[in-house]
């Protein structure tokens, strides 16, 4: 068996010890002579999976006990659509930072709620390349919520700070971030992410809400689209996605054994610094984004020559490197390199760059 190292977006790479141990634990869970995927979710065995999650997730983002955490389906996207409807009842107003493609689909669907107001436009000749500094906004005094993109994954902008927003509750979508560091939950109102980066597998969403802002939903709000229900009901109001949940415990305990956030954070950092700066000094690579807010997870770059691209991405993939080609709307190359990607794929990434810059440069 060869394991490739795997840059994708997303899904993306899972750590390896939490495959081999769901492998292991795959026919029979802990004597229970079934596979997780096969147990009801109301029995004693699972519910002791999804307690045991949710408090290794609590412990890991060190979460306020005033937070609930949800473990919901529908992905980020879904997301996109239940802020406005649980959270912007309140004014019918709020306000958006528009900083890339991700933050644009969820501004685009809160416009079916409410008056949303983009407090920020960080396009500039049709580009994303930064995102804001502190102080470079305005946050309505009467907005419902202020939602953000701390991580834009197809374009790799992030941002290095948490934005003030004063009593104006704050929602983020930390699809492509969460976990990769630490960060003060109580800043937030609300925090959600597809668990397909950084967690765990596609069809798990995990939700971090902040009780106050739960239960005033807008009219006609479905029951499956109401916080409330899944807040009341312990994420088990319906068939929640066990499997996932089961997975995304796991890799919460791997994570500890990483030295938690802060293990992981300086892990990170140290990846996404030495991969930015092969890209800064070679005369070949080159990365758009403004040094001050360069993702640490998703790394976009392109080729002096564009027609080189197709031969770049055969021969990664002869050694190994695979899911290099960036996202249709930017082209170039795309480097996702979350909390599962070893230090040695970046390594063995740089490595490559070198040599195919050498041959081709
Ligand atoms: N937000 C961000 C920042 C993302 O990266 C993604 C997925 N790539 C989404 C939202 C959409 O997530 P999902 O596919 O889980 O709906």
């Amino acid at each position: 068996m060869t394991r490739v190292y795997n840059f994708s977006a997303g899904p993306a790479a899972l750590p390896e010890e939490v495959l081999t141990q769901a492998q292991a634990e795959m026919l029979d869970w802990h004597g229970s002579g079934m596979s997780v995927m096969e147990m009801s979710h109301r029995g004693k065995e699972f519910m002791s999976i999804a307690a045991e999650a949710e408090s290794d997730l609590r412990e890991l983002m060190a979460v306020p006990t005033n937070y609930k955490v949800l473990f919901l389906q529908g992905g980020a996207s879904s997301q996109f659509a239940m802020i406005p409807m649980n959270l912007i009842g309140r004014t019918g107003k709020a306000d958006y930072f528009r900083t890339g493609s991700w933050s644009k689909k969820a501004i685009a669907e809160a416009k079916r709620f409410g008056d949303i107001r983009v407090a920020v436009d960080a396009e500039a000749d049709g580009k994303f390349t930064s995102a804001p500094a502190a102080g470079e906004f305005e946050i309505s005094k009467d907005a419902a919520y202020v939602h953000y993109t701390p991580n834009e994954t197809i374009e790799g902008v992030e941002f290095g700070y948490v934005p003030e927003t004063g009593e104006v509750p704050l929602a983020a979508d930390m699809s492509s971030t969460i976990l990769s560091r630490p960060i003060d939950v109580s800043r937030f109102g609300i925090i959600y992410a597809g668990a397909q980066k950084n967690i765990g597998p596609a069809g798990l969403t995990i939700v971090i809400v902040r009780e106050d802002l739960i239960g005033n939903p807008i009219d006609h709000t479905p029951a499956m689209f109401d916080y409330k229900t899944h807040a009341g009901a312990d994420s088990m109001y319906n068939t929640p996605p066990t499997y996932g949940w089961y997975l995304a415990g796991l890799v919460f305990k791997w994570l500890k054994g990483q030295g938690g956030l802060a293990g992981m954070a300086e892990i990170n950092q140290r990846k996404a610094t030495k991969l930015y700066q092969a890209i800064d000094n070679s005369g070949f690579y080159s990365n758009p984004v403004d040094p001050a807010c360069r993702s640490w997870m998703n790394v976009p770059f392109t080729l002096a020559n564009a027609e080189l691209d197709a031969e770049f991405l055969k021969q990664a993939g002869e050694v190994d490197l695979k899911t290099l080609k960036g996202h249709r709307s930017v082209g170039g190359m795309r480097a996702s390199i979350y909390n599962a990607m070893p230090e040695a794929g970046v390594d063995a990434l740089i490595a490559f760059m070198a040599e195919f810059e050498r041959k081709n440069g």
